[in-house]
């Protein structure tokens, strides 16, 4: 549930600039208040000012893990996971357009590249194909994401084993955290990993929401193709919507 406060300054059409939430998640009621930017903002700018609420959720979520005796394992400079299928919902995919955009001119040439070579070995196995659409079942998933890890390709961001764009890496990178030895990671399918149970996640919530604003499926896109994906839609990724709208309707579909 969600619910706006406005600045209260008499302005005919007052600017929301909170909201109240309070979202039941497996762990319990999170509840506080959203900042909430004024006017409206494309789906992109949701997806960031999404990530502090993300970052409220996954501290329930090892908050859980830490009381059952469990610590998160992930460290600084294992990069094993960004060799997986990740998957970014298509706000995220246009908030990794734009900083990409951003970057020095040095960076975004290296940065590309990378994006082309991993394309491009992805098309040569064969993926062009394949997709995880919304109604993709967890055993599709979980063949598509072993075949896709066999392959190796490292996330385009990662350089020496971290990620590049960390305050702005999306929310799957974000919510897979594991309890389990960090080399389980680098041999999916064979050493078991133990993933932290997300309160609710993000990715989806913004999946859905996109699907709500623009119509169609909610679905998500390989990292690998996030920039190819974002460019080919970008008159949609253009589209602006009042913000206390697009951030009360995300807190009211992760709430269902
Ligand atoms: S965005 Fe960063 S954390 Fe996510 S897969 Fe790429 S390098 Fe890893």
């Amino acid at each position: 549930m969600a619910t706006s406060e406005s600045t209260g300054s008499g302005d005919s059409s007052p600017i929301p600039r909170s909201l109240h939430i309070e979202l039941q998640t497996r762990f319990g009621l999170l509840r506080g208040n959203l900042a909430v930017p004024a006017g409206s903002m494309r789906l992109s700018e949701l997806a960031w000012n999404a990530l502090t609420l993300d970052e409220r959720l996954i501290a329930m979520s090892i908050a859980s893990e830490e009381k059952a005796g469990r610590q998160v394992s992930c460290r600084k400079g294992c990069g094993a996971c960004c060799r997986q299928a990740v998957p970014v919902s298509p706000a995220e995919a246009w908030m990794l357009y734009d900083v990409v955009a951003a970057l020095p001119p040095g960076r975004k040439s290296a940065v590309l590249e990378r994006f082309a070579a991993a394309r491009g070995r992805l098309f040569a196995a064969g993926f062009g194909d394949r997709s995880l659409g919304g109604r993709a079942t967890d055993k599709d998933v979980l063949a598509l994401g072993l075949d896709y890890f066999k392959l190796g390709i490292p996330c385009p961001f990662l350089e020496e084993e971290s990620c590049s764009i960390h305050t702005h890496r999306p929310t799957s990178c974000r919510e897979y955290l594991v309890t389990s030895p960090a080399e389980n990671c680098a041999q999916p399918g064979v050493l078991p990993a133990s993933p932290v149970p997300t309160a609710v996640s993000m990715t989806e919530g913004l999946s859905k929401l996109s699907a709500l604003v623009l119509g169609g499926e909610p679905q998500v896109i390989p990292m690998t193709l996030a920039l190819d994906w974002a460019l080919e839609h970008r008159e949609e990724g253009q589209q602006r919507f009042d913000a206390a709208f697009l951030l009360g309707s995300l807190v009211d579909l992760m709430s269902r």
